[in-house]
């Protein structure tokens, strides 16, 4: 058993094989597993952390690639359902000439849309230590039921829940649904960790920290705001900080914040203090911004996950630096 389940949308991602070029260009893809809850359990396993990953894909030979890809990265796939019904999502992902990273999602629905308060394995969440949830399985029904279900299991059970709010507008009905859906996520977590951008299309304020206090809501212990290469800010009730980020040669910035959830979690499986006291939550950040960074160093976001021992020699090599 894991201690730590990562529930959500598990999809086929097809990505340029050339590198970054619109989709109306791209000639040939590339065929990766993706899903952000997918990727942060890759992400805790590559730190050492025991991962479970909950979801649904389809009874397909993608929803097989899907299960065989999280299993060679030591995530534990029991708590998978596989359902006839529909088949794997998927998402033709690319970079626009901004840099923005653009989706076309093929899931009308995706067997991952389908997954059922009853397909909830809560073994699983009894046995785990965190869960860890985004918004995309909150878009519809009747993944929103089982979503907010699990992360009710895991409260009752007493177990740490973690929640980043991706964006990805087209999603859902309305962007007012992705604001209502996105911040019912945020009521139930302990621990967020949310972009800039996000913040500002739920908030429209400017300031992260002022964007962030507006979000809050009664059971949140820490937020943690990531800002690209400028690394994070974090706050809790009463404190607030900034981490800067590493400078590292960025090459594909897919999964960073999965990366960086998963430098959290692992942070906070470590120390319990990292949710109240400022040095040891700027000790987690500092660790989650170095896993952030190093997964922009590769292509793709399972193969660009970093080893536990790759983020403390970024984090030796950068403190010999900096003495
Ligand atoms: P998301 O992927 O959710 O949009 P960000 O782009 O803010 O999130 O990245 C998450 C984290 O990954 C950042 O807080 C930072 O620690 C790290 N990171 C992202 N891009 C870079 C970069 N170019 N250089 C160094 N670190 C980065």
């Amino acid at each position: 058993m894991a201690d730590v389940v990562a529930f959500g949308e598990l999809l086929v991602d097809f990505v340029p094989a050339a590198g970054p070029q619109s989709l109306v260009t791209a000639e040939i893809f590339k065929k990766a597993a993706g899903g952000a809850p997918a990727n942060v359990a890759a992400g805790l396993a590559r730190l050492g952390i025991s991962s479970a990953f909950m979801g649904m894909v389809g009874e397909d030979e993608f929803g097989r690639f899907l299960a065989g890809e999280l299993w060679k990265a030591s995530v534990d796939v029991a708590p998978l359902r596989f359902t006839a019904k529909a088949r794997t999502g998927l998402a033709f992902v690319s970079l626009q000439a901004n840099g923005d990273r653009d989706f076309l999602f093929y899931r009308s629905p995706g067997a991952d849309m389908l997954m059922t308060p009853e397909d909830v394995d809560s073994g699983a969440l009894r046995a785990a230590k965190a869960f860890h949830f985004g918004s995309i399985s909150l878009a519809s029904e009747p993944s929103r039921a089982s979503t907010l279900h699990a992360a009710g299991l895991a409260r009752e059970y007493g177990k740490l829940v973690t929640y980043d709010p991706n964006l990805r507008l087209e999603l859902w009905p309305s962007a007012d649904d992705a604001r209502a859906g996105m911040r019912l996520g945020l009521a139930q977590a302990e621990v967020v960790k949310i972009s800039e951008e996000e913040l500002h299309f739920l908030t429209d304020e400017p300031d992260p920290i002022a964007g962030a206090r507006r979000l809050w809501s009664p059971r949140l212990r820490l937020m943690t705001v990531t800002r690209g290469a400028a690394g994070c800010s974090w706050l809790t009730p009463d404190a607030d900080g900034e981490v800067a980020g590493f400078p590292v040669n960025a090459i594909d910035a897919t999964g960073a914040g999965d990366a960086f959830m998963a430098g959290l979690i692992a942070g906070i499986l470590a120390s319990s203090a990292v949710l109240t006291d400022p040095a040891h939550i700027s000790e987690a950040c500092r660790f989650a911004n170095a896993v952030g960074a190093l997964a922009t160093t590769g292509r793709g976001a399972i193969p660009s996950m970093p080893t536990r021992q790759e983020v403390e020699d970024l984090l030796r090599l950068h403190a010999r630096i900096t003495a």
